[in-house]
């Protein structure tokens, strides 16, 4: 069997044409939906998706606001910067780009944003109303990831659903939307015992650890749906590009339906950060 691939960039560009018309309604309204994007230091990669989410925000007509510090910022000029976001009419959404330097607590940043502005959904208030199964703001990646398994009509309820890793931003909060779902949930990480014997069993596998091609083809149940969440660089020898957490090559011979790295969830990701901004604008525009 070859595997149906699931075209993340496709169905991104496909959401981000009808976000439009809706943030053309909001701006008619004069409510133009904002974003803030506060983002300390220099890391490269944290430059690079700031830059991918701020231009994403001006396709969609969405006012943004970037702001940068260096690396040695201190705590307290980030949190008087959300304080005043958070009492900004034109601002609906803040996000702050982690991993923050060293001398943040990032708890104490996130907890900081107006949870109603808490577009990344990290704020302990939303990931409440996540585990209640009334989400408020549904964190971005595993929001994209719903939404692609249910553009495909992938059915959840009663499946066997494993994921790969527990983090705060990928695995937990879709093993959350998952069960949610219906899914019976496993959900594995570095001190899984035989990880091998919960990846076979899985109708649908979600790889989100960040170990390239980690996932190989003896590891998953024929006919599953594989969802790579994984974004790794290659080291220069191997070609320096962009991989999964998935054996691509050799697992879409083996399963039914796959997403590919990159243009899988990436740029879902960036689509749904952009839908709870709108949702956002939305909620306050009724209000
Ligand atoms: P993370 O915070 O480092 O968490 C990784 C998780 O994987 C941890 O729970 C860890 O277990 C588990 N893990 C590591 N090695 C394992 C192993 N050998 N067997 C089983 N579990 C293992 O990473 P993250 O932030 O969730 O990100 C995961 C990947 O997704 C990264 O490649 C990241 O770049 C990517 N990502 C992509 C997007 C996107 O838009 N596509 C968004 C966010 C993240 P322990 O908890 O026991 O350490």
């Amino acid at each position: 069997m070859t595997a149906a691939i699931l075209d993340g960039k496709a169905l991104a560009e496909e959401l981000r044409a009808a976000f439009k018309a809706r943030v053309a309604m909001l701006a008619a309204q004069g409510q133009r939906p904002g974003l803030a994007v506060i983002l300390a230091g220099e890391d490269p990669a944290s430059e690079i998706y700031v830059r991918n989410k701020v231009n994403a925000c001006e396709a969609a007509g969405i006012f943004s606001q970037k702001i940068t510090y260096p690396v040695d910022v201190a705590p307290a000029t980030v949190l008087l910067k959300i304080a005043e976001l958070n009492a900004d009419p034109r601002i609906h959404g803040i996000l702050v780009q982690l991993p923050l330097p060293q001398q943040f607590d990032a708890k104490t940043i996130l907890e900081a944003i107006a949870p109603e502005k808490d577009v990344d959904g990290f704020h302990a208030a939303n990931v409440g109303a996540l585990a209640q199964g009334i989400p408020a703001f549904i964190p971005c990646t595993p929001y994209g990831v719903m939404k692609m398994l249910a553009a495909l009509d992938v059915s959840l309820a009663g499946k066997e659903a494993v994921i790969i890793g527990r983090s705060n931003i990928v695995g937990k909060p879709l093993a959350l939307l998952l069960i949610n779902a219906g899914a019976t949930v496993t959900v594995c990480n570095s001190k899984t015992r035989d990880l091998a014997q919960h990846t076979r069993r899985a109708d649908i596998l979600i790889a989100a650890l960040g170990k390239p091609r980690f996932v190989t083809a003896d590891m998953v149940k024929p006919g599953a749906v594989v969802i790579d969440v994984g974004i790794n660089r290659l080291p220069l020898e191997e070609g320096g590009k962009l991989c999964g957490d998935v054996d691509f090559e050799a697992v879409k011979e083996i399963a039914s339906l796959i997403t590919p790295v990159p243009g899988g969830v990436g740029p879902m990701t960036i689509a749904m950060l952009l839908a709870n901004t709108i949702e956002s604008a939305e909620r306050k525009s009724k209000s």
